[in-house]
């Protein structure tokens, strides 16, 4: 089909904000003491194509913390370091069936650390950036996500300090990764440089931004720059496919068919290879911890411009 034009492009989102901001479905997180206040009501939409357009509705200046949507760029970091054969070798790739932040997972799942985008697969994801010490690590692993999102990303100290004080499943978790020889660094200081990533603020078109960078082969439609390695981007796409939406995965591929990832924080990000990203950020959660408009819009967006990858165009 013909690419829609910029005109196509903003009425869709504008038609999709306009039907779906009364959808009063879900619930924050609370298990977050902080984002169990974020105003329920807020509703960003944007969209980032790999020539370098952007185009947004609703609540986009508003950051919010990307919580799990880390986990992608951080896969891409370790990739950059070690090479998708070893960081599959370390981590694994298989969906686990599982919530997000299950402990029996840890011990029942052959690898143990599950995929990159669980939990504890994220702990041993992050546990593998190099670095003299956790502080390096972090600055290293900001710094790759701001190149990503072309701006100079920062933590929410705020949520950061709510989810520190209140993360004893993920301590958990490293401690069981620790028995199986799965994490590679101290664990608890892994937990800690894994909170802080997920703690990182990010505007809808900052998040936009970061998944046009995936959906060009990895170079900055923004700025140019080539931050993630072309032969990487695959891999990355195909664990969205398979376990971005924690248990709603499945089912996902099946109506929406685009690779895409949630954070409990209320936003997804979808990417469409070759052609562009859309994040969505509104709070409400459904039972899986998706956010429930953001599946809805980008729903919408993808029947609307036909963009499933699984429909021969
Ligand atoms: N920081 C959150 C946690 O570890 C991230 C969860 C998420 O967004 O799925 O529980």
């Amino acid at each position: 089909p013909v690419a829609p034009t910029p005109e196509q492009f903003q009425s869709t989102l504008g038609n999709a904000y306009e039907k779906f901001k009364g959808d009063t479905g879900g619930k924050n997180a609370d298990y977050i003491p902080y984002l169990a206040h974020v105003d329920s009501k807020l509703f960003g939409i944007a969209v980032v194509t790999t020539d370098g357009k952007l185009y947004k509705v609703g609540d986009v200046e508003y950051a919010f913390s990307i919580q799990s949507i880390s986990k992608v760029f951080t896969l891409a970091l370790a990739m950059e370091e070690l090479g998708p054969d070893e960081v599959l070798a370390k981590i694994g790739g298989e969906p686990t069936g599982r919530p997000f932040n299950s402990i029996p997972a840890v011990v029942d799942m052959p690898s143990h650390a599950g995929n990159p985008y669980v939990n504890a697969g994220a702990i041993a994801t992050t546990s593998l950036i190099s670095g003299a010490d956790p502080v390096a690590k972090w600055a290293k692993i900001l710094a790759f996500y701001s190149e990503a999102s072309g701006s100079k990303l920062s933590l929410i100290d705020e949520v950061y300090k709510s989810e520190a004080a209140t993360n004893t499943g993920n301590k958990a978790i490293s401690m069981l990764l620790a028995k199986y020889d799965r994490i590679y660094a101290n664990p608890f200081e892994s937990v800690d440089v894994y909170t802080k990533q997920c703690s990182v603020g990010v505007t809808a078109d900052q998040l936009a931004v970061m998944g046009a960078t995936l959906a060009n082969n990895g170079k900055n439609p923004m700025t140019g720059k080539q931050v993630v390695k072309q032969d990487n981007v695959p891999h990355i796409l195909a664990e969205m496919m398979m376990a971005g939406l924690y248990d709603g995965s499945g089912q996902w591929a099946w109506t929406v068919g685009i690779p895409a990832k949630s954070g409990v924080g209320g936003s997804i990000l979808a990417v469409v290879p070759g052609k562009g990203a859309i994040a969505v950020f509104a709070p409400p959660l459904d039972e899986a911890g998706n956010s429930v408009k953001a599946q809805k819009v980008i729903g919408y967006v993808a029947d609307k411009l036909g963009i499933n990858l699984f429909a021969a165009s």
